[in-house]
């Protein structure tokens, strides 16, 4: 049995942070919340971890990343794309998804790991978009998953874009991985699908079925760009929402990522049916996507949750964004509250991938949680804690970290990832990749 204390302690972003208070662990779990002296009062014999001017909060929920992603920073471009189509269709799909392969993918996942660990993420949910590793990429990414000791949902993307044969090549990919982890810890499957414009009609309803049939989530990427809302009213008639509401695919299992553009219907879709959103704020400037009316669609009462698309790791940084642009679009420096964003990090972040015990520090929660530096440049007070942690933190300030109930990180240096290592197998496989 451990207690962990800290001079706060934020069980939940929709609660008042705790003053002096701590957790008791056992094994993965949360057993009890309480005050620090308290807690060492009754359980004189636990192990104690001293979190003295720190504050603990949940690990957060990473919704929706590419770790292969990484690979691709700094790659060379001659020209740089002109929209959101010509980025996918001349540069990364033929520089970076295709030319992908398992040793790539094993690098690009140490990494991409350890980057999220450092940061306080403790779950993740990824897409791997690599069509020259099937079958066996979700292997190659899942053995350095499981030895980085973080919590992962994993997918492959299927597609029809590269042919019929790769898309039904994809969805195996992902029901063959979904009987291998059946009894893994940490990590679990997920199907998955591209978009409206590279999955036929028939194609969806069959992945649908088949993760209906599994009880799996069915994630896909949505309305992006203005391309995909574009192709489908001009081929089909209908925006992308209509047409996987009309195919009957969308439930509460249903996750639509980016969801930049939505007409007003698609935004009644996405109530009405209990579809879930993830919101990718640094992603969508990098790709220049657009902004996504996500305040709009928490009023409306939609489960989101924040992503980092496999750009910028630092969930500090992701949260900043996701704070701040908002504002700016709507012109009102009151959207977005810190709470709320702490909130799309943890808590609502694990509801819409379907976790049902991650992304709070309460009892029967998961172990999964970060202690950071409490030190600011002005006083901390439970009105302006998550205001502070949003403006002034960043992965540096991480000093623990805990994933049910192991230490992955602790004093700030990552337990189960040699570093040097690490990132001299990636630049030598970004250099092959680059090559290519
Ligand atoms: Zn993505």
């Amino acid at each position: 049995m451990t207690i962990v204390t800290a001079d706060w302690l934020i069980t939940n972003p929709q609660k008042r942070p705790l003053r002096f208070c701590g957790a008791r662990i056992q094994d993965k779990e949360i057993v009890e919340i309480g005050g620090n002296e308290e807690l060492k009062a009754k359980y004189p014999d636990d192990e104690h971890i001293d979190g003295t001017g720190k504050i603990m909060l949940p690990g957060f929920v990473n919704t929706h990343t590419h770790m292969y992603g990484v690979l691709a920073h700094g790659i060379p471009l001659s020209d740089p794309p002109e929209d959101f189509w010509a980025f996918l269709k001349d540069y990364w799909w033929p520089k970076v998804e295709d030319s992908l392969d398992k040793e790539m993918i094993a690098a690009a996942t140490k990494w991409a790991c350890a980057e999220m660990l450092q940061s306080g993420t403790t779950t993740f949910y990824d897409i791997l978009e690599a069509p020259n590793t099937l079958p066996g990429g979700l292997q190659a990414q899942r053995e350095e998953v499981i030895s980085a000791g973080i919590r992962g949902i994993l997918s492959f993307e299927a597609t029809e874009r590269s042919g019929t044969r790769k898309g039904q090549l994809g969805i195996e990919e992902n029901m063959s991985f979904h009987r291998e982890t059946q009894n893994d810890e940490l990590i679990s499957a997920m199907m998955c699908l591209h978009t409206t414009f590279t999955c036929s009609e028939e194609f969806i309803s069959e992945a649908f079925s088949i993760a209906d049939q599994n009880n799996l989530g069915l994630h896909v990427h949505c309305n992006e760009g203005t391309y995909e809302g574009l192709w489908c009213e001009e081929n089909l008639g209908k925006r992308p929402l209509e047409i996987y509401e009309g195919l009957g695919v969308t439930n509460s299992n249903f996750i639509a990522s980016q969801c930049v553009h939505l007409s007003e219907k698609e935004i009644e879709i996405i109530k009405n049916t209990g579809i879930k959103v993830t919101h990718m704020p640094l992603a969508n400037c990098e790709v220049g996507g657009g902004i996504a009316p996500i305040p709009e669609l928490i009023e409306a009462g939609v489960t989101v949750g924040l992503g980092s698309d496999g750009y910028i790791n630092d969930f500090y940084e992701v949260m900043r964004g996701a704070f701040l642009i908002h504002k700016a679009r709507l012109q009102d420096p009151g959207v977005m509250p810190a709470s709320t964003v702490l909130d799309m990090a943890t808590s609502s972040g694990a509801m819409a991938l379907g976790l049902e015990q991650v992304g709070k520090l309460e009892p029967g929660y998961s172990a999964d949680l970060q202690l950071i530096d409490g030190q600011f440049p002005t006083p901390l007070t439970s009105e302006n804690i998550f205001e502070q942690i949003i403006l002034w933190r960043n992965a540096k300030h991480v000093s623990d970290v805990m994933v049910a109930g192991k230490w992955k990180v602790s004093g700030n240096k990552i337990l189960s990832i040699d570093l040097d290592q690490a990132r001299d197998a990636l630049h030598k496989q970004a250099r092959r990749l680059w090559a290519v």
